[in-house]
């Protein structure tokens, strides 16, 4: 494994950042998490821009172009020898004084490592996953807007131990009035009445790239499509729900809040788009 920083490329134990680095200090920069099939890099275009966003809104000037980013992901790729796999892209405000503010960091890190993984067993997509509302709500638009992908993940951790205390893999954060927002590393879909809905990002989501890819099945396969708030009732009584997400792909859910979904088995629909998502996955992107 090779891992990028900076346009140097680092063993595992040799990559490393400096202790006064904002990111480190603060959580003060943003990530992006993508994956790469077949030597494709899954809509990684879309990746990049979604980062720049990031970057823009937390002013974090970032000093490469889109295309010198795009190059350097490929490229670790290429060197650490994955072409299936997950690439985990980093960006910090750098290393600084110890104070808060970002005006003495001056040389932003660019970080990437691509490695493989596995974030649910193969009967876990079978199967379904089972899993429960968190106490711990989702961070406000007006404190850290959800669609920032920033290093600062401790809402959803609190919400992912959460989950974890209670035996289940995932939870469902709502937001401060109380609609579904997301999962805490997932967007979420219900189908019901022959239309899928998904809560609309200003409910307190990120802007998810797989949401988006969904988006565009459903276009195609002709699924009406429904951007709505929804309530933990609408999840309760879904014909079928399904989360996606980068690393958990398409994966549909079974129980929430200890009520089982349609027969508890993942439905025909939510297969259908799994399916066609796996076409997508070695066609839309960029090649290594
Ligand atoms: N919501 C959160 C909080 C996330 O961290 C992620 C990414 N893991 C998603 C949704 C899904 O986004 P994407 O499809 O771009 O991976």
């Amino acid at each position: 494994m090779k891992i990028y920083i900076n346009g140097k490329f680092y063993g595992r134990d040799e990559a490393k950042v400096s202790v006064f680095d904002h990111g480190f200090l603060y959580g003060d920069g943003i990530f992006e998490g993508i994956r790469v099939y077949g030597s494709n890099v899954f809509e990684l275009d879309e990746h990049l821009k979604r980062l720049e966003y990031s970057a823009k809104a937390i002013m974090l000037e970032m000093p490469w172009t889109r295309q010198e980013v795009s190059d350097a992901v490929c490229e670790t790729c290429r060197q650490s020898g994955v072409t299936d796999g997950y690439i985990r892209l980093i960006v910090t405000r750098g290393a600084g004084a110890l104070g808060l503010s970002p005006k003495t960091c001056h040389d932003p890190q660019l970080i990437i490592i691509a490695d493989q993984i596995q974030l649910y067993a193969p009967e876990v997509y079978e199967n379904g996953l089972k899993i429960i509302t968190s106490a711990t709500r989702r961070n406000s638009p007006a404190a850290l807007p959800p669609m920032v992908k920033s290093l600062n993940y401790l809402n959803n951790i609190l919400a992912k131990i959460e989950a974890s205390n209670l035996g289940y893999q995932e939870a469902i954060m709502l937001n401060n009035e109380g609609y579904v927002a997301e999962c805490t590393g997932d967007n979420i879909f219900v189908l019901q009445g022959g239309k899928l809905y998904t809560p609309p990002v200003s409910s307190g989501s990120l802007t998810g790239i797989t949401r988006q890819v969904v988006v565009n099945i459903a276009a195609e396969l002709g699924v009406p499509l429904v951007e709505t708030a929804l309530t933990r009732y609408d999840l309760w009584v879904a014909e079928e729900m399904f989360l996606t997400g980068s690393a958990a792909e398409i994966i549909g859910v079974v129980e929430v809040d200890h009520r089982k979904i349609s027969n508890g088995k993942p439905g025909p629909v939510t297969g259908k788009f799994l399916q066609a998502f796996r076409e997508r996955v070695t066609r839309d992107g960029t090649k290594l």
